[in-house]
């Protein structure tokens, strides 16, 4: 691990000032991914920005739109009455995280942040054109168990680790981001990317901006909801897949439906092509069955990982029909 200068902010104008004064610098929240990363040499910031000090940890009900503060932990966010009233399928996701320790120090920010758990990532003997842009993809032909089938290239076929993130993706949130001058908004399904050519940009956060908070609309996905997380451990593993199913339903059809899948792809992975497949229909086991198998048909597995495809479409059917039963 590298020395470095560890500096505090207690807004988000003076955390952006001290970043606008290095760009090699790095704000650190909970820690819980940037002192592992930093530990093993992945990333090497000289200068570390503490924001634990912003008044970001809010969580509030305004206008129908939940706001949730960058620096309120995942556990605040979980046990939040609130969260756990209005939007349960955020508080099920973040349940499933990581261990009760963890949550209590992570926080919103930084879990959307999070670099991925590829093993050639961290491993900094291997290629990795994440790490090391144009340095090779040691996954593709190694490994590859935990690994993505959707939306991946030649550079990289690396997942995005959060389980709050697929739920948030789910939900339409909207990522409220500072800036020197203002702010703006950026739909949540747009803030992380897929790997393309450009596979060390895990989102579109540009290097002069800070998240403030995430606004969260409640749009009557209160009860059909289910966060399903397969994975090797019941606590403590990241998903080999997850599915949040949201279901708003009208005498047995469906009204709205919201799906998005984690540990498939680079980003989560919401399923906006079932959504519409099942709109205004019955639903039926047959009707989730077919939306299951449409959802994987463009599916594609590498040597370790054909098993998720399988695994995909189980818990799509397992996650809606869990989600229909609710009152
Ligand atoms: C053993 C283990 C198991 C885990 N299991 C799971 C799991 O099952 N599911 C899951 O979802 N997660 C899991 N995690 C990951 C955990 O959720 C993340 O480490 C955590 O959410 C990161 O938050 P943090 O506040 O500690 O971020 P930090 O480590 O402080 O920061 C991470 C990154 O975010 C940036 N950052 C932080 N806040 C902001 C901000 N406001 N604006 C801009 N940039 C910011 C930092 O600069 C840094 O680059 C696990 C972690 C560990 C160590």
């Amino acid at each position: 691990m590298i020395n470095f200068q560890y500096l505090r902010a207690a807004s988000a104008e003076k955390a952006l000032s001290l970043l606008a004064k290095d760009k090699q610098a790095r704000f650190i929240a909970g820690g819980t991914n940037l002192v592992d990363l930093m530990k093993k040499g992945v990333m090497s910031p000289e200068k570390l920005i503490d924001i634990n000090r912003l008044p970001q940890r809010e969580i509030f009900l305004r206008n129908d739109v939940i706001h949730i503060g960058a620096l309120a932990t995942n556990a605040a966010v979980a046990d939040h009455p609130l969260v756990n009233e209005k939007l349960p399928l955020l508080a099920m996701a973040l349940k499933k995280g990581a261990s009760a320790q963890l949550r209590n120090m992570a926080t919103v920010g930084g879990n959307m942040m999070q670099r991925t758990r590829c093993g050639y990532f961290y491993d900094i003997a291997m290629p990795c054109n994440k790490r090391s842009p144009g340095s090779g993809c040691a996954a593709r032909e190694g490994y590859n168990r935990m690994h993505a089938i959707f939306g991946q290239s030649e550079n990289c076929i690396a997942v995005h680790p959060s389980d709050m993130c697929v739920a948030l993706a789910a939900l339409d949130a909207v990522v409220v981001i500072g800036q020197t001058k203002g702010e703006r908004r950026i739909a949540f399904a747009d803030f992380h990317r897929l790997p393309g050519n450009t596979p060390e940009l895990d989102n579109n956060l540009k290097s002069n901006e800070i998240i403030l908070g995430l606004e969260v609309p409640l749009n009557g996905f209160g009860h059909r909801v289910q966060y399903l997380k397969v994975r090797d451990r019941t606590s403590y593993a990241f998903a080999l897949v997850s599915v949040a199913a949201a279901l708003d339903m009208d005498a047995g059809k469906v009204r709205k439906v919201r799906l998005a899948m984690g540990g498939v792809a680079h980003k989560p992975w919401r399923l906006t092509e079932t959504e519409t497949f099942l709109q205004g229909r019955e639903l039926t086991d047959d009707l989730i069955r077919e939306a299951a198998s449409r959802s994987v048909l463009n599916a594609r597995a590498y040597k370790h990982n054909n098993f998720k495809v399988r695994m995909a479409a189980e818990s799509i059917i397992q996650a809606l029909t869990d989600a229909r039963q609710q009152s």
